[in-house]
């Protein structure tokens, strides 16, 4: 493996990460780069250590072995699989934006524009449609002015126009501002046209590339078995059918 060239190279990396929460190992050696521009999807069952894995990468879990390697000055933009926070509390999606760094107010203002919620300042988080708190929680990420965007599970609760409308706007955010993105997702389906590579973790990395090597690997078969929507939709090979595996459809 080029590791050295490797580490020159890619803004955010881990080498042979593990993580242990008490007792329990829930990322074991995992070798990940994200390389500049590129979107990285990562999928896998329920507790598989999918936010585990965005939240080591972004220094917010301290790997048990191995090691995290950011770029120095490495602007990131995160949005998080859901919010620490009392939905009670009266917090305004201005305050919100300014948590926990502060931020400029135009250019708060331009963000939540640049999402497609403007003039929303004012509103109590806990007023937004699910479709809305996403968006704000994009526009603050945004603000990060970020070289790599990572969003976990970012159109959870959204209907399906919702859910293509986000990532409609994520596409353009990257095309306007050349982040990469690492993100977790579910939408089989977006996962396996919009990504430049996708990883199956299972607390380990169990396969990962191109979005067709992937939907055609044992490894991803075994966790995502073989449906009718989603990635087989797009790839599966007319002899390829196995509906012993249908009742895997909704693995997450
Ligand atoms: P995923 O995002 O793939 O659903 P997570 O990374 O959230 O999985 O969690 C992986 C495993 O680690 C789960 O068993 C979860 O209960 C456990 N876990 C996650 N965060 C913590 C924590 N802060 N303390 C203890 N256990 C945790
Ligand atoms: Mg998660």
């Amino acid at each position: 493996m080029p590791r050295l060239r490797g580490a020159h190279m890619t803004p955010l990396s881990a080498e042979d990460v593990s993580v242990r929460f008490g007792g329990a190992e829930v990322l074991r050696n995992v070798d990940i780069a994200i390389h500049p521009g590129e979107i990285v999807t990562v999928i896998g069952p329920n507790g598989s250590g999918k936010s585990t894995l965005l939240r080591v990468l972004l220094g917010a879990i301290r790997p048990a072995t191995g090691k995290v390697t950011r770029k120095q000055g490495l602007a990131i933009g995160y949005m998080p699989q859901r919010l620490a926070m009392d939905g009670r509390m009266p917090l305004t999606v201005r305050r919100f934006l300014s948590l926990p760094v502060r931020r400029r107010a135009d250019a708060a203002r331009a963000a939540l524009a640049r999402v497609g919620v403007p003039g929303i300042e004012g509103q109590s988080l806990a007023t937004l449609s699910g479709g809305q708190l996403q968006r704000v929680l994009l526009a603050r990420a945004l603000l990060a002015v970020p070289q790599i965007l990572i969003m976990d599970e970012p159109t959870q609760g959204l209907d399906q126009p919702g859910t293509a409308a986000f990532y409609k706007l994520v596409e353009d955010v990257r095309a306007e501002t050349g982040a990469a993105i690492l993100m977790v997702s579910h939408d089989l389906h977006v996962v396996m046209s919009a990504s430049d590579r996708v990883i199956c973790l299972n607390g380990h990395v169990c396969c990962q590339g191109a979005p067709k090597v992937v939907a055609n690997a044992p490894e991803y078969r075994a966790l995502f078995g073989l449906g009718t929507g989603g990635a087989f939709a797009l790839y599966q090979h007319a002899h390829d059918h196995d509906h012993d595996h249908a009742e895997q459809d909704d693995a997450r």
